[in-house]
């Protein structure tokens, strides 16, 4: 019989806003194109899975019609840009969310011709790219991540893109903003060239700087990356191999004027925004866990249904997070019971439901959606997060905050290299595990083994959490006690437990 092609389609949504009357478009937009599901992705943007060929170029053109676009959502250009998510009224939210819309609309491809959609894992462009003002007519050597944060929220994982961008406030007042390069979490297997990388801070740019500077990295980025191997096409490596200095002459010299050192910030923290909080102009906002970023009516759940009957009555505003969350904004103080009625009576968990530790998961869709996948992730999310609860528990770490993230292969979507935990499919039923970074996103974690079996990955970690529930120094989290016992002595107690 004649293979059935679907297709995965992607709208482009700058810092994840979306509007009442959007979000619901896109909802209908999945019933008649899609599989019936909306997924959040770690970038702030919907995917809809299983659209059909016949279908394809309609769909393009409704997401279109609904004033988001399919453009530079996929493809070597710059990806939506990510900020961080949280609608608190005021001048540094405000300007993040618009910062990244000016900087995605700078950076939006020209052409309509430029449509890429992905096959089974593989790209099949939608016409030939055209001659581009800033890209040229053969784009970026490969796609080109962009992310804006503040030291006080870095819930994007903002050195995890290739230009992590950090704005700096004195009070209300935008100074400007650190600029760090030459972040990625993509690698493959096996092959020590190819490695996840955080991004290193190389200057400081005035407010006024900042679409000329963003585009000066770009632009060098565009001149010097690799064309010649997609696998060594990202910016890290340019980096890497002519060294960061040499990178800030070339921003210079495309800017046509000196850059100033980055300067110093406070460090990062990671805020939970799930849960109802007050947006500080009387309203509220809800931050509602979506398990893998999946909106879908499955069983007893039927979060889909029960999120359009809230947005149909209550008009909220909506932030996708880089968490796969889903905030809704802008809700009075009266209408937070009723909401949060509505919600229950679909089945759908709120945040006060979850332990930290599966509100602080996330997992790629991997098997059976995506191409690329070894093994299983968004499938196993919640059997694997219990099995290690209950390992957490026994230790006496039931409420412990950790994040732990699934892929289901080494590209990294779910962001496995940059949390305390990462699961990291390694081959069908096994994962390698590493362990070792931090919460706030600063360091890489280690590959502390190379395969464990799917099933073994609770019991792996429990000599650790034996470890750390009776040696941790007071409010040090998972990742930083294991970075400070160090890779030997943490493989040395995963070993002894092996019996080894
Ligand atoms: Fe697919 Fe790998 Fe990305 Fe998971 S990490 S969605 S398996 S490419």
């Amino acid at each position: 019989a004649e293979k059935k092609w679907e297709f995965m389609v992607r709208a482009r949504i700058p810092a994840g806003r979306l509007t009442a009357r959007q979000y619901l478009d896109l909802d209908d937009l999945a019933g008649r194109r899609a599989n019936n599901t909306l997924r959040i992705t770690t970038r702030q943007a919907i995917q809809f899975h299983g659209v059909i060929k016949d279908d394809l170029k309609a769909a393009i053109a409704e997401i279109n019609r609904t004033m988001i676009t399919t453009l530079g959502a996929c493809g070597d250009v710059v990806r939506n840009v990510t900020a961080q998510p949280a609608p608190v009224r005021g001048p540094v939210n405000e300007r993040l969310a618009a910062d990244a819309k000016r900087i995605s609309d700078r950076l939006l491809p020209h052409t309509q011709a430029y449509h890429e959609i992905w096959l089974d894992g593989e790209r099949l462009d939608d016409g030939e790219p055209e001659s581009e003002p800033l890209y040229g007519s053969t784009y970026l050597p490969r796609k080109f991540k962009i992310g804006l944060a503040t030291p006080d929220d870095n819930s994007v994982d903002v050195l995890t893109n290739d230009l992590g961008i950090v704005a700096l406030f004195d009070g209300d007042r935008l100074t400007g903003y650190n600029f760090a390069v030459g972040g990625g979490l993509g690698m493959t297997h096996n092959k020590p060239a190819t490695y996840p990388r955080l991004a290193s801070f190389i200057a400081f740019v005035e407010p006024d700087d900042l679409i000329p500077a963003v585009e000066a990295v770009v632009a060098v980025q565009r001149d010097y990356g690799d064309r010649t191997n997609r696998r060594h096409a990202r910016l890290k490596y340019t980096i890497d191999e002519r060294g960061l200095d040499w990178f800030k002459g070339e921003m210079e010299r495309e800017l046509g004027h000196p850059l100033e050192d980055p300067r110093p910030m406070p460090p990062f923290k990671v805020v939970d925004h799930l849960g109802w909080h007050p947006q500080g102009d009387g309203r509220w906002y809800l931050g509602l866990p979506v398990p893998s970023g999946r909106i879908q009516d499955a069983g007893p759940v039927t979060l889909r249904t029960g999120l359009r009957e809230v947005v149909r009555s209550f008009e909220p505003a909506l932030i996708l997070m880089p968490t796969q969350d889903l905030i809704l904004a802008d809700i009075a103080d009266g209408d937070r019971e009723a909401i949060e009625a509505a919600l229950r009576g679909h089945g759908v968990k709120l945040a006060s439901d979850l332990l930290p530790v599966h509100r602080w998961s996330m997992a790629c869709p991997a098997l059976p959606t995506c191409g690329l996948a070894l093994t299983e992730a968004e499938r196993i999310r919640t059997p694997m997060i219990d099995a290690i609860a209950e390992v957490m528990a026994r230790y006496g770490l039931a409420q412990e905050r950790l994040s732990i993230r699934i892929t289901g292969c080494p590209n990294g979507c779910a962001r496995p290299y940059a949390g305390d935990i990462g699961l990291v499919g390694r081959m069908p039923g096994y994962f390698a595990l590493y362990v070792g970074g931090d919460f706030e996103g600063t360091r890489l974690n280690w590959r502390l083994l190379d395969r464990v079996p799917e099933n073994d990955v609770a019991e792996t970690l429990a000599p650790l959490f034996a470890e750390f529930a009776r040696t941790r120094n007071s409010g040090e989290g998972f990742g930083d006690f294991l970075y400070r016992l160090g890779l030997d002595r943490v493989t040395a107690l995963v070993s002894k437990d092996a019996g080894a």
